[in-house]
């Protein structure tokens, strides 16, 4: 078992669904009135005017459902309105991206053409990641990440318009820095909003940092000089057209073993939701090193470790066994664990467009090799609104209260 470390300034948030439990049960009293007024605040690395719930919903470790139903029951809509719209960002961009995994695709082979260039690694980058730009904005905002795992999403707002417009820094970089630092790092939410800020998302609509904007949100602790005062939107070759989302799998028969993956960690609601149960054996596979050819921080390591070993210590099999956590060689281990209990079939909960999806591709081969079958089970939540993320948020917002309504919120 992998020991779970103790909040820390350098790990903030505890990766256990009762700590996720426990921080969502402090903010719901404040989803009202109180966050849309104070959201966009950043008054400093304590954050007590937003949820701090991301990096448990980005690992599934609480779900989208009980947060806004446990908001809902406090609050009515047109109070937590703002909140639960955010909520529902994480969910527009993933089903966004699912529709279109050719951004995602390039997003990666950018990135690793990128790491091995030399002149975009020049000295501009290296200071831009060591926080030794001279823009004590930027670089305050650096030792935070790195510190904390976290940024405020204004911050995020800021830093990367910043990083494009004033370091004039490719955004691919950017975006790696951030997922590789991140807890809640995330393949759609964040590849989209560096997008978005560069104009790519929105196709021509940039988003410009200035100093009185900071200055005015932080509080007067930020007031960089020396910003891009004009962001050209970058331009990129044509995208392919919309894909159709896969639909689910069936479900499966015979000897099933549950794999478990730091994309949803809530192992119980999942099999409800299936009415799954007699399950032959189950593991939890973790390993975030697939988020970028270069290093993740320690802390993403340390935390996606311990959520996957806290979601599988809340599951037992048919005969009441614990379930192990693989966390190293994945392909082969899994392969080793499905052998040995002589399953039929492996179910893994749906993973989006990410790096997930990508190593369950490559194990469904692996285990299709020795005639066992990979399906994956996804959720309703997604299920149902997906599909509406085909254009912008706007139109996608209008889907919501028809949506909560779908699920009987
Ligand atoms: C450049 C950039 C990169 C980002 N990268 C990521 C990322 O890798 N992972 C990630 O989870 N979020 C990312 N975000 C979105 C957002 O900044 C964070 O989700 C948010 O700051 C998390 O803090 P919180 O839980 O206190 O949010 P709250 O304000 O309390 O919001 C509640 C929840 O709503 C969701 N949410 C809020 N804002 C957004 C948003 N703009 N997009 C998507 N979901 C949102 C999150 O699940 C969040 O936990 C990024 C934003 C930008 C501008």
């Amino acid at each position: 078992m992998a020991v779970i470390p103790e909040p820390t300034m350098e790990t903030p948030a505890v990766p256990t669904r009762a700590a996720a439990l426990e921080a969502l049960e402090r903010f719901v009293p404040h989803a009202g009135g109180d966050y849309a007024r104070d959201r966009n605040h950043d008054t400093g690395p304590q954050h007590d005017n937003v949820s701090r719930l991301s990096p448990y919903l980005r690992h599934r470790l609480i779900t989208e459902r009980e947060v806004v139903a446990a908001v809902l029951a406090r609050h009515p809509l047109a109070a937590c309105e703002k909140f639960v719209q955010e909520v529902f960002w994480r969910t527009y961009w993933k089903g966004w991206l699912e529709q279109n995994p050719e951004v995602w695709r390039r997003y990666r082979r950018e990135v690793a053409e990128l790491v091995l260039d030399e002149d975009a690694l020049a000295s501009d980058y290296r200071s831009a990641v060591a926080g030794t730009t001279g823009i004590d904005a930027m670089d305050a905002w650096v030792r935070e990440l790195v510190d904390t795992g976290y940024l405020h999403n204004h911050t995020r707002m800021w830093f990367a318009s910043i990083w494009i417009f004033t370091l004039r820094l490719p955004w691919q970089l950017g975006a790696d820095f951030f997922y590789r630092h991140l807890l809640d790092g995330d393949a759609a939410s964040n590849t989209l909003s560096w997008r978005w800020v560069a104009g790519l998302q929105t196709v021509g609509k940039t988003y410009l940092a200035t100093a009185e904007n900071i200055a005015r949100y932080t509080h007067g602790r930020f007031s960089p000089a020396g910003l891009a005062t004009s962001a050209t939107a970058l331009v990129e070759d044509p995208l392919p057209p919309r894909q159709a989302i896969v639909p689910p799998a069936a479900l499966p028969t015979g000897r099933a073993g549950l794999l478990l993956h730091d994309e949803d960690l809530d192992a119980t609601s999942l099999l409800s939701e299936h009415a799954l149960a007699g399950l032959t054996a189950v593991a939890g596979m973790a390993d975030p090193s697939d988020r970028s050819p270069l290093a993740v921080s320690e802390a993403v390591r340390r935390f996606t470790i311990a959520a996957v070993d806290d979601a599988a210590s809340r599951v037992t099999d048919a005969r009441g066994r614990a379930a192990v956590t693989l966390s190293a060689d994945l392909s082969s281990s899994v392969l080793r664990w499905a052998r040995s209990e002589g399953l039929d079939c492996v179910v893994a909960p749906r993973a989006p467009v990410g790096p997930v999806a990508e190593r369950l591709a490559g194990l469904g081969d692996a285990l299709a090799a020795e005639g066992i079958r990979l399906t994956t089970v996804g959720r309703r939540w997604d299920d149902l609104a997906w599909p509406h993320a085909s254009r912008g948020f706007f139109p996608f917002r209008e889907k919501i209260a028809g949506l909560l309504a779908q699920q009987g919120l």
